[in-house]
């Protein structure tokens, strides 16, 4: 068997430790006879894997005890209706600060549910930076201000929270959610699809302060209720269970690498080596400020875009995969989550000279 280095954006890599520990208890989890897969989520068994995953994600991030852990399905897409069905039951007016693709369909799927006002946007930019935050005009009233702290198509990141005083921050942190230690306490509410670092397809975390939960609006369907999904531990239905297991496998796995400060030196080791390497050619370039490219995902154009066909099959050869670009940015995509070693961003520089050498 070989595995290849995958640059997927998601669903994306996971760590091989994972993978096999999953396999090990693929038809008998832990002396129970049975596969996680064929629980009960009420079981003893379940409800115990469930407690764990959440405990170590509260541990990873320092989530503080007036913050509630959700574990809901609906992808990050749902949390985009989730978060105004929740935050706007008394204000219908939400803040959105656009850098790139996902804010947009954020702000737009709002719309259907209150009054969502466009605080900045970098659309004038092409999304290859983030506007300064004396510029963004954030209503002194609003319920919340959205914004996306990676843009996973545009390759951007914001480096630091944003201040934005006594209005709650809320943060789609999809694809960097356990890329680095985060304060939690600056946040409102913190929601994040488990399919690029945290584990598969299927589940979303949820974190959110006790305080604005409770007030949704009257149309909010139960399954999407911050409040009642939190008094029912996460289980108000069946939740996505073999998601939730894999996610803690994931975050026990984080833990031995040292936790989050230990895993984002090692995410600013990678993602530096690429852009070292990519600024440093005539043939690759990156469209985006250096001062807010992302870590998680490293969009890259070559010289000429006739030759981006025999780069990615050149590329699936040598054993380096799902490299094609996003097709509203075009060129190629790198994305670098926690589970791509570092000899995977050794494998693409070196390829990437290679090809270079052959073509540039
Ligand atoms: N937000 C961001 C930042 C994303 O990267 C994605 C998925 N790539 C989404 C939202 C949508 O996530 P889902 O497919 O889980 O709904």
């Amino acid at each position: 068997m070989s595995r290849v280095y995958n640059f997927s954006a998601g669903p994306a890599a996971l760590p091989r430790e994972v993978l096999e520990q999953a396999q090990a208890e693929m038809l008998d989890w832990q002396g129970t006879g049975m596969s996680v897969m064929e629980m009960s989520h009420r079981g003893k068994a379940f409800v115990s894997i469930a407690e764990d995953a959440t405990t170590r994600l509260r541990r990873l991030l320092g989530v503080p005890d007036n913050y509630s852990v959700l574990f809901l399905q609906g992808g990050a897409a749902g949390q985009f209706a989730g978060v105004p069905l929740n935050l706007m039951g008394s204000n219908p007016r939400g803040d959105y600060v656009v850098t790139g693709n996902w804010g947009k369909k954020a702000i737009k799927e709002a719309g259907k549910y209150g009054d969502p006002h466009k605080a900045a946007s970098a659309e004038d930019t092409n999304f290859t930076t983030i506007p300064a935050r004396d510029s963004w005009d954030v209503r002194d009233d609003a319920a919340f201000l959205h914004y996306t702290p990676n843009e996973t198509i545009q390759g951007v990141e914001f480096h630091d929270t944003p201040d934005v005083g006594d209005v709650p921050l809320v943060a789609d942190m999809s694809s960097n959610f356990l890329s680095r230690p985060v304060d939690i306490e600056k946040f409102g509410v913190i929601y994040a699809g488990a399919q690029k670092n945290a584990g598969p397809a299927g589940i979303t975390m949820v974190i959110v302060r006790n305080d604005l939960m409770g007030k949704p609006q009257s149309g909010c369907p139960m399954i999407l209720d911050y409040q009642q999904q939190a008094d029912a531990d996460s289980m108000l239905n069946t939740p996505s269970c073999y998601a939730w297991y894999i996610c803690g496998l994931t975050f026990a796995w984080l833990e031995k690498q040292g936790g989050l400060d230990a895993i984002e030196t090692i995410n600013k080791r990678k993602a530096a080596k690429l852009y070292d390497f990519i600024d440093a050619s005539d043939f690759y370039t990156n469209p985006v400020d250096p001062a807010v490219r992302s870590r998680m995902n490293v969009p890259f154009l070559l010289a000429d875009d006739a030759l981006n066909a025999d780069f990615l099959t050149k590329a699936e050869e040598a054993g380096l995969s799902t490299l094609k670009g996003h097709r509203s940015v075009g060129g190629m995509r790198a994305s670098i989550y926690n589970a791509m070693p570092e000899a995977g961003v050794d494998a693409l520089v070196d390829f990437m000279a290679d090809f270079e050498k052959t073509h540039g």
